[in-house]
């Protein structure tokens, strides 16, 4: 599944996500899902990246409603999370990502971004 001659004749790895679309680009930095050695699991979230000052990070802010059964209702909440930034991808201000789990890169980054939308 994740042999170098498959990286050589489609360009990229098969990372295990099926509705997510690889990107067009190429790139040579290792910690990239698509052409590095970086291996994703666990959680895949939807969310709007609100920062990317930063090199190769970018905040992404995802809402959410929680149920609050006391008042049967939901409430809108929201969080931020910290995801890398391949250069293949190169998520900016405003872009709707895709971010899928991964080792801890950092203290507070465990996410990497997959996908533009
Ligand atoms: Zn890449």
């Amino acid at each position: 599944m994740r042999t170098k001659k498959q990286i050589e004749k489609q360009g990229y790895r098969n990372i295990g996500l099926p509705d997510v679309t690889p990107p067009k680009n190429n790139c040579l930095d290792i910690k990239c899902p698509w052409h590095g050695v970086l291996p994703v699991r666990g959680r895949v979230l939807l969310g709007k990246v609100v920062k990317s000052k930063s090199q190769k990070t970018v905040v992404v802010e995802r809402d959410y409603n929680l149920f609050i059964k006391k008042y049967e209702r939901f409430e809108r909440r929201k969080s931020k999370i910290f995801a890398y930034n391949p250069q293949c991808i190169n998520a900016k201000e405003g872009d709707i990502v895709k971010i899928a789990e991964c080792r801890p890169l950092s203290k507070t980054k465990s996410f990497v971004v997959v996908c533009k939308l």
